[in-house]
This record gives structure tokens, sequence and C-alpha cells, in this order.
């Protein structure tokens, strides 16, 4: 005679509605454990997909277009949701702690919040920029600025973007796009708008081909954005508050000091400090140090993925490419360890085509590698590659629509 087998409760917590946890709720919904309840804590209902956040940035994607609503997520995959920030962790009794005060006990938790831009060492920063995470405050600003705008074309305005990487790069060719679709629509002169770019290093996009960092740098010079390479910017102060405007002042170590209206910060990622004073074992930059398995090297009840996540072999750039190719390794993993089954190695590419909107719907094909140092398939920006990127992305998010 055949038995039912006994399901064992467990609780699988996943923390942050990031990029790969999206794709593990999808694969639970239409593969779920019997026994297993799952909940989902994360800081906002609606997550950016970062594939399409310059393209609304730009204007050519709503804002509902770019985003995954995580409530209809979490009901098809039968998960407990909670929208809260988490704030500390106690592994030793296996405890998620909130913002609100909420307490969530796990037997299995897994970890994919992202990252954040660092600001802590640049004085003024924290205060006067604008961090490109989390996108909602970040939108949040950026629909302010649009609103401004547009009410008043004929005032000068200066932006400031530093970081240098994909995502500044990305987001000054989407500003200036949408501001200057504004500045036409009301017969202003573009000149109106000044664009900074500051970057560190002497070239931008260092994770992709010389013949791609090449390409973008001549791009963005062409469209008349300010480049600022080698420049460390190390003080950021208020000058003068109006009304209308601000005026920023923003420094560089080499003694350059640029005025601006508003700074948007996409700098290299960071963590969060409660990772780390959770004991968990983490890399310098506070990166929770995971193995081939998205299985912490120090807890064997946490998994981790996406930017938040470094794997031991297989450190990547922090993309959302990668956060997406974790997706089903993660969820692989996960139902195997509920399981009792031995957990599967994954192991990451090491090249990745980047499709990059250049802000005029046109995308340029650029080979990224963890390395930076081989990559030879750069094609200048085209229509054709931005239909290309514009069906990829709309076909993974369709993966996240659900009928009313
Ligand atoms: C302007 C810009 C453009 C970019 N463009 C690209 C691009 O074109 N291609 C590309 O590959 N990458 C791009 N990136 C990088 C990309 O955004 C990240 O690598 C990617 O989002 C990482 O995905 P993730 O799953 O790790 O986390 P995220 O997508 O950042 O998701 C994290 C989730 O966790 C939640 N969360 C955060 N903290 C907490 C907490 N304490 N408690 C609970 N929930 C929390 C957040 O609300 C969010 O839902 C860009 C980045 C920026 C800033």
């Amino acid at each position: 005679m055949q038995q039912n087998p006994q399901p064992i409760v467990k609780d699988l917590v996943l923390i942050g509605g990031g990029h790969s946890h999206a794709i593990v709720l999808k694969m639970f919904g239409v593969k779920p454990l019997p026994g297993v309840r799952l909940t989902l804590i994360t800081a906002a209902s609606q997550t950016a997909y970062s594939g399409m956040l310059p393209g609304h940035i730009a204007g050519f994607y709503s804002h509902d277009e770019c985003h995954i609503d995580l409530r209809p997520l979490a009901n098809f995959a039968q998960a407990q949701l909670y929208v809260d920030t988490v704030v500390a962790l106690d592994l030793e009794n296996n405890k998620v702690l909130c913002a609100n005060g909420l307490v969530v006990d796990f037997d299995l938790l897994s970890i994919d919040i992202g990252s954040t831009p660092a600001t802590i060492s640049v004085s003024g920063a924290a205060e006067y920029a604008i961090a490109a995470k989390p996108v909602s405050q970040l939108l949040e600003h950026w629909y302010e600025l649009i609103e401004a705008v547009g009410k008043n074309p004929q005032e000068p305005i200066s932006i400031a973007i530093v970081g240098g990487g994909v995502g500044g790069v990305e987001l000054a060719l989407s500003m200036q796009s949408r501001l200057h679709q504004i500045l036409d629509k009301t017969q202003q002169p573009i000149k109106n708008l000044e664009l900074h770019l500051f970057q560190r290093s002497t070239e931008l996009m260092p994770n992709y081909h010389q013949s791609a960092r090449h390409q973008i740098q001549q791009i963005l010079t062409e469209r008349g954005i300010k480049l600022h390479l080698g420049e460390s910017v190390c003080n950021v102060a208020r000058i003068t508050q109006s009304e209308t405007q601000e005026i920023f002042e923003i420094k560089c170590e080499s003694g350059l000091t640029v005025e601006c209206n508003k700074i948007f910060w996409v700098t290299q990622a960071s963590a969060p400090e409660w990772l780390k004073n959770a004991g968990l074992g983490t890399d310098e930059q506070g990166f929770i140090l995971v193995e081939d398995t998205l299985q912490s090297q120090t807890h064997p009840q946490v998994f981790a993925s996406g930017d938040i996540a470094t794997m031991v072999n297989h450190p990547r750039p922090k993309a959302g490419v990668f956060a997406v190719r974790q997706g089903k390794p993660l969820f692989d993993n996960l139902q195997r360890i509920l399981l009792g089954k031995s957990l599967k190695p994954y192991r990451p590419q090491k090249q990745y085509l980047s499709l990059i909107g250049t802000g005029d719907k046109r995308a340029m094909s650029a080979t990224g590698n963890a390395y930076a140092t081989r990559g030879i398939i750069t094609l200048p920006p085209h229509k054709l590659l931005w239909h290309y990127k514009d069906w990829i992305d709309r076909r993974f998010m369709e993966r996240f629509r659900f009928e009313e």
C-alpha cells in the first residue's frame, strides 16, 4: 500500500525581492514543495528590473513596464509577504528582525537584497547626493526633477553623475535624452542642460572590453556630456538654496570644482552592516561569501545571490545579468536542501554580452567579462540592437505578469 509522505513543515524565508528571488518565487509557484512555508520580506512591494530602468528614465517605458509587482508574484508562489526592511539577523536562533519590529523565524534563509552605492567616505555625499539605489528613491527624485524642468524649462540646469560604470553611463545618456525631449517640446535650447560625469579611473566601464570603453566615451563626448575622467570626488557641499533650485559644489582630489543643481551617485556597490554584524562570512566590502552552491561559507542555513553575494570561486561584477542567472540554480538548491538532497554547484559564465541602451532607442552590444581582459564583440549603437534588447527585456518581464 502506498503511503502519503508526511510533509515536514519548514520555514523558508526570502529576504529581498531582487532578480533571483523573483525567479525563485515564480518557480516555487510552478513547482511547490509540500510542507514548506514560503515567506518573502522585502523593503518595497515593487522591484525594478535593471535591464529596463534606464529605458524608463529615458521615457521609453512606463513605471509598471519596468517593475515586477511582488504581491501577485508572492500570491502565485503561495508565499506570505511582509513589506518591511530587514535590519538584523540572529543566526543562533534563526530569526530575522525587521525595522517595524516584526521578528520572523526560519529554518532556511535566502538573501537577495541588492547593493547600494558607497558614499560613506565622501563628505556631504550622503546628505546631498541622490543614490541610484534604492531605485524607488532614485525615481522619486527623478520624477520631481523632470516635473520641475517641465514647469521652468527656461531655467538652466546642471546635473552631475558620480560613477562611470555601466550604470552611471546609462543613467547619463537616459537622463539627457529625457530632458532634451522636454526642452524640445517647450522649444527651449538644449544648451540649458549641462551634464557632468565623474569617474575615478581614467576610463569608463572598467568591466568591459577596451573597444566598448572607447566607443562609449566617444558617444558621451559627441552628445556633449562633460567627462571628468581620473577624478575622485572628495567633497560635496550645498552653496545656495532658492525656492526653485539648489546649487551644490562638487570637489575633486585634483582640486577641480564643479557647480551643479542635482547630484546622482552611482559609485561602487556596498553592503549593509547588519550582515557582517550577524556573523556571516563576508568579503572586504561586506558582501556575503558563498560557495558554488550559493550557500554561505559560514552558515549552511543561509543562501545568498545577486549583488549581495560574492561567489568565492567565481567573483563577478555586480550586475543584474548575474542575479537573473543565479535564479534557477538558487531555486534548485533551496529545493534540494529542503528535500535532504545534495547541492549542485553552479558556475557563472565568465563573459557576458551586454546590450547597453544609448538613450536614443538604440543599443550597442559589448562583451563584459569577469576580469576585463578579454571580450571581442562590440557593435556600435543601432536600432536593431535596441529592438533585440527590448524583445529580451519584455519577454523576461512577461514571466511576472499575472491576471488580476
Ligand atoms: C542606474 C542603474 C542602471 C543599471 N543598469 C544595469 C543594466 O543595464 N544591466 C545590468 O545587468 N545591471 C545594471 N545595473 C545593476 C543592477 O541594477 C544590479 O546589479 C541588480 O539590480 C542586482 O540585482 P539584485 O537581485 O542583486 O538586487 P536588486 O534588484 O537591487 O533587488 C534588491 C531587492 O531587495 C530589497 N531590499 C533591499 N534591502 C532590503 C532589506 N534590508 N530588507 C528587505 N528588502 C530589502 C529591495 O527593495 C529590492 O526589491 C544598473 C544599476 C543602476 C543603479
